[in-house]
């Protein structure tokens, strides 16, 4: 009989075209070898030119997937991508507090306030914006927004490394224990810097910028890749470089898919 690789748990939305959203985060998982779940919470109606439906799951039923894995099969390290409208947040962040997840309980728990698509497509309501400030950003060991959703959520406009850090100071004061900025958004830089934060240090993730416009999925698949490492007991630092690392490699191995925009690749 074989061991029981780590289960990790991500809180998603549905992406029909396979790119990014919980098909993204199931597809890194096995490459990093944990067992992955998923508390879907909408199901988009997407493909490679963007979304042109979304149905929002009740948010009992999110809830419930959340506690129904969590008491059975056990969660060592946990996400949140597409959350979609303020009541699903509020049933996670109760979810998360009765099944242990998350900073007041022992479980690592990373938020990745997904608010649009690349293509602008918007995957959380207006409302949502302060729900997921207010509600899952305390419990949350680690925020990994980019920087249009640090526009969103602190109002920092982004331009120059030392923004990154008075970005990410701001977002730490919201209660997160870490604070990653992502630099991928900032065209204009050679390399893509990601500033961690942890109210304390600052630790400067510099990687290669890669020539593609194949990115969809690309924050999906850092945050789970983070994940997974969590799960595995690493440190945070730790875990987030593992996670630079295998988003770099994602988006070198991108492949073009249908007519549009493709994916980040898991597999190389
Ligand atoms: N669709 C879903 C369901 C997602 O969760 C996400 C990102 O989290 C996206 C689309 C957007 O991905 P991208 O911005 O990489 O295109």
């Amino acid at each position: 009989m074989t061991a029981t690789p780590p289960r990790v748990l991500t809180i998603a939305g549905s992406d029909s075209g396979g790119g990014a959203g919980l098909q993204a985060d199931l597809r890194t998982f096995f490459a990093c070898g944990v067992h992955g779940m998923t508390a879907v919470t909408a199901v988009t109606v997407q493909n490679s030119l963007g979304v042109t439906g979304v149905s929002v799951i009740p948010p009992d039923v999110v809830a419930a997937q959340i506690e129904t894995v969590a008491e059975d099969i056990g969660v060592l390290a946990a996400k949140t991508g597409m959350l979609a409208t303020a009541e699903i947040i509020a049933a996670v962040a109760k979810a998360c507090d009765r099944v242990h997840i998350g900073r007041q309980g022992t479980i690592p728990f990373v938020v990745d306030p997904v608010a649009a698509s690349m293509h602008g497509d918007q995957l959380l309501r207006d409302d949502a914006m302060s729900a997921l400030r207010t509600e899952l950003f305390p419990r949350a060991t680690l925020v990994t927004p980019n920087l249009d959703e640090v526009r969103l959520l602190v109002g920092h406009d982004v331009r120059t490394h030392a923004d990154a850090r008075e970005a990410a100071k701001a977002l730490h004061a919201l209660g997160p224990q870490w604070t990653l900025v992502k630099g991928g958004h900032l065209h204009d830089d050679p390399q893509c810097v990601d500033v961690l934060y942890d109210g304390e240090t600052f630790i400067e993730l510099p990687a290669p910028r890669i020539d593609t416009v194949h990115t969809h999925g690309g924050g999906d698949t850092m945050a789970s890749s983070i994940t997974s490492a969590l799960a595995r007991g690493a440190s945070v630092p730790d875990a987030v470089r593992f996670g630079k690392w295998f988003v770099t490699n994602a988006v070198a191995h991108a492949y073009p898919l249908g007519s549009g925009v493709g994916p980040v690749s898991a597999f190389w």
